[in-house]
């Protein structure tokens, strides 16, 4: 007989409905037993207005209450206390980084979000030395970690290309930019982590102590476990000399265009564009990105369809093309990506804004291109892997970890066997009494 995790048996009412206002019925002690934790920090039942929703800003599922740590043992303290609660009630647990989430990943509906940035410690601290690292909190943010380690003329190795982002949040997903093809993302490049299970359990892991746990949290969606801790490789901050760099390329030199800028400006570049996008109100948009990993081999097909087909109005917002050579990304960890050696990462970053004299910049409008583009890979056989991966059945789930599920699921068995953590990707459904864990 074995044991397993009830998954998401087909389309859930959160996933139909996005905005979901009822409260699920909880047994009135509940709320009472939660006040009543020994917290260093305090829980708050109050503003779970600004938690309800991510950047996506298309799922609006307000969270029961929100924690704000200030110490592991809250967090440790938190978690414990809903699996002791077990089955009799609802309550799941979503660390919550920034939210910029897309489809309601760091959200948990009636359970408890974690504002992983309120937990302060530890400070950033840096050791120099031949392999140079920054011992960082999990909720703090990519920007102030390069702000600290430019004073040491050190940087991290790999980034987002948006920085305020945090710790957590990229390596739970892979943090991919330029720098991925020659240092790998961001999840290849951390020596250790502090991990809280979904049992309340504090693990310290890394390539050599508790590793299955190491490479299942890295690319983990946040499934295994709450990262509090982490130790970020370092390396020198590059001195970019663009002669010395363009003499190296063949290229034509009236399609040249160079803006010198510093380099945390150049880094922090997308926070620029922010701030102009919030003064106009157009930062709080829905946004239906779709950001997939494509074969090389298919990589031609699927640019001359989607680019001349598909893609037909010039309203789409930023799109990015990475190639990244995989034989420099770590495979152990849970990040899933096609097959082959050399893959592109192909973003396509659009706003909904509402605006009665344009269809294609509306939502709708948007989903569906997303759509024909999927369709469009499923019906040409394209390997595509989503990243950032957001699906609404089990089938899609299954077929997108391939023949690593089993070992996703097996993972998260061992260290969060009641699927409390990570609720919003709707992979695993908590157990409850009116829906109970399977025993086949
Ligand atoms: C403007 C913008 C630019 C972006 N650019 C890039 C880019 O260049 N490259 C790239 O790879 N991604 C990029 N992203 C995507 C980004 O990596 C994801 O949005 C990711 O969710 C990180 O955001 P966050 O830190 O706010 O985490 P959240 O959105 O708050 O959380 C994301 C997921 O991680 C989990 N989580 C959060 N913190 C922790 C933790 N401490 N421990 C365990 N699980 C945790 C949450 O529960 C949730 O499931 C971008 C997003 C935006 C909005």
């Amino acid at each position: 007989m074995i044991l397993v995790l009830s998954c998401i048996p087909g389309r859930t009412n959160l996933c139909s409905n996005h905005s979901v206002t009822t409260p699920i019925d909880l047994p009135p002690d509940i709320r009472s037993s939660l006040d009543s934790l020994d917290l260093e920090g305090y829980i708050s039942f109050n503003d779970v207005h600004n938690a309800s929703k991510d950047f996506g800003n298309r799922y609006q599922l307000p969270p029961l209450a929100i924690l704000h740590p200030r110490s592991v043992s809250d967090i440790s303290t938190m978690v414990r206390h809903i699996v002791h609660l077990g089955s009799t009630s609802n309550l799941t647990v979503a660390a919550r980084g920034h939210g910029h989430s897309l489809q309601g990943q760091s959200l948990a509906h009636q359970g408890v979000v974690i504002n992983m940035e309120s937990l302060r410690s530890p400070d950033i601290k840096i050791h120099k030395g031949k392999q140079p690292y920054a011992d960082v909190s999990g909720g703090e943010s990519w920007i102030n970690i390069l702000r600290e380690t430019l004073k040491y003329g050190l940087s991290p190795k790999s980034w987002t290309d948006y920085l305020h982002l945090t710790v957590g949040g990229t390596l739970s997903n892979a943090g991919i930019s330029g720098q991925a093809f020659k240092y790998g993302p961001q999840i290849n490049n951390v020596y250790q982590l502090e991990i809280i299970t979904g049992k309340g359990e504090v693990m310290t892991c890394s390539e050599k102590q508790n590793s299955e746990l190491f490479y299942s949290v890295l690319g983990g969606l946040g499934q295994f476990g709450i990262i509090t801790r982490a130790r970020i490789a370092l390396g020198p901050a590059p001195h970019m000399e663009v002669e010395k760099l363009l003499s190296e390329l063949s290229y034509i030199p009236s399609t040249l265009f160079s803006s010198e800028v510093p380099y945390i400006e150049f880094l922090d570049r997308v926070h620029i564009a922010e701030i102009k996008l919030r003064a106009k109100g157009l930062w709080e948009v829905p946004h239906p990105w779709l950001n997939l990993l494509i074969p090389k081999s298919s990589i031609f097909e699927f640019a001359t369809e989607v680019f001349n087909n598909i893609l037909t109005s010039n309203n789409n917002g930023p799109i990015l093309i990475y190639p990244v050579n995989q034989s420099k990304w770590n495979k152990h960890t849970s990040l899933i990506t096609p097959a082959e050696d050399i893959f592109y990462l192909v973003a396509f970053l659009p706003s909904a804004v509402p605006n009665p004299n344009s269809r294609t910049s509306n939502l709708e409008y948007l989903l569906r291109q997303n759509q024909r583009v999927l369709n469009f890979c499923s019906a040409a056989n394209i390997n595509v892997k989503q990243y950032l991966p957001h699906y609404e059945t089990q089938r899609e789930w299954r077929s997108h970890f391939g023949n690593r599920w089993e070992t996703f699921a097996k993972r998260k068995h061992t260290y969060d066997p009641l699927a409390i953590l990570a609720p919003g990707h709707r992979i695993f459904q908590k157990a409850t009494q009116l829906s109970p864990i399977q025993l086949l």
